[in-house]
């Protein structure tokens, strides 16, 4: 059987960008290649100027004009002397990145993880020429990007506040017991929701819930979400109701980060929705 990917990566900054990406980038690096069966392996990766992109790209594809990322796969691995799996180099240019990230409107290094396993999955074979390699490809490509541990987006200070913002609106005459919850969209919104007791017992609702449907009446969709953090009157990270984590899986994106705080935020449990909820049952199980 062959060993998982362990993943070394050679890295450049000829640009000289913030230093933390190189640990960025060795995640993303590791997490596109854990799916793959390589055992030990090596990559190259630079970030270079506008210029010397332009010039790669006419040297060696002879077209004259600059691009985001090249990848340049290193055919013969015939080095006996070594169990180490050089898969090649892959070179992006983050001014390009920055440019894109801001047409998007989304995270720079959302961008820059973007091309970089876009440029990794060129290395091990994959293409987009004709219409079925591209959907294979991009589909792959999305799902590794979403799945990503790193979270481009939160604001974990932020999102501290907003949720004892949030836990502090808490309508609980009966247990209070006091639920926060904040719901975080792809445009930097920090939805809040609280739970909302009733002398009707069965008429109470869960903080989670409130967020959900309130940022669904602001006009939001599934896709707009990136996050969700919870904040309960324990001094545990307790977690949700199973009626809530029905409504998550449903509503909310499977794979984004769920982080649950304990009273006091000094214990924070993070999950992503689906792993609240395995086997859940879907639309999906409807129509089949
Ligand atoms: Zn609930």
């Amino acid at each position: 059987m062959k060993k998982k990917s362990e993943v070394t990566l050679d890295y450049l900054d000829e640009c000289h960008l913030d230093k933390s990406l190189e640990k960025m980038f060795l995640l993303v690096a590791s997490e596109t290649l854990e799916r793959f069966s390589l055992g030990k392996c090596t990559i190259s990766l630079s970030l270079i100027s506008e210029n010397k992109m332009r010039n790669m790209n006419k040297k060696y594809r002879n077209i004259d004009r600059t691009t985001d990322v090249l990848s340049f796969a290193y055919l013969e691995n015939d080095d006996e002397m070594s169990d180490i799996k050089d898969l090649g180099c892959i070179l992006i240019d983050p001014k390009r990145a920055k440019k894109q990230a801001e047409e998007f409107s989304h995270p720079f290094k959302r961008e820059l993880s973007f091309l970089f396993i876009h440029g990794i999955l060129h290395l091990l074979g994959y293409d987009h020429q004709n219409e079925e390699d591209s959907e294979k490809m991009f589909a792959l490509q999305n799902e590794i990007l979403n799945n990503l541990t790193i979270d481009f987006y939160t604001d974990q200070k932020k999102l501290k506040k907003e949720l004892k913002i949030a836990q502090s609106m808490a309508i609980t005459p009966y247990s209070h017991f006091n639920v926060g919850a904040v719901l975080i969209t792809k445009s930097g919104e920090y939805i809040r929701g609280f739970n909302i007791e009733n002398s009707s017992y069965p008429a109470t609702i869960c903080a989670e819930r409130v967020a959900i449907y309130s940022a669904y009446s602001r006009g939001n969709n599934k896709d707009d979400f990136v996050a969700m953090g919870l904040i309960t009157s324990s001094n545990e990270t307790s977690t949700c109701c199973g009626v809530c984590r029905q409504v998550m899986i449903e509503l909310l994106p499977s794979y984004i980060p769920v982080y649950i705080y304990n009273d006091k935020m000094d214990k924070m449990l993070r999950l992503t929705v689906k792993d609240m909820l395995p086997y859940a049952f879907t639309d999906e199980d409807l129509k089949s």
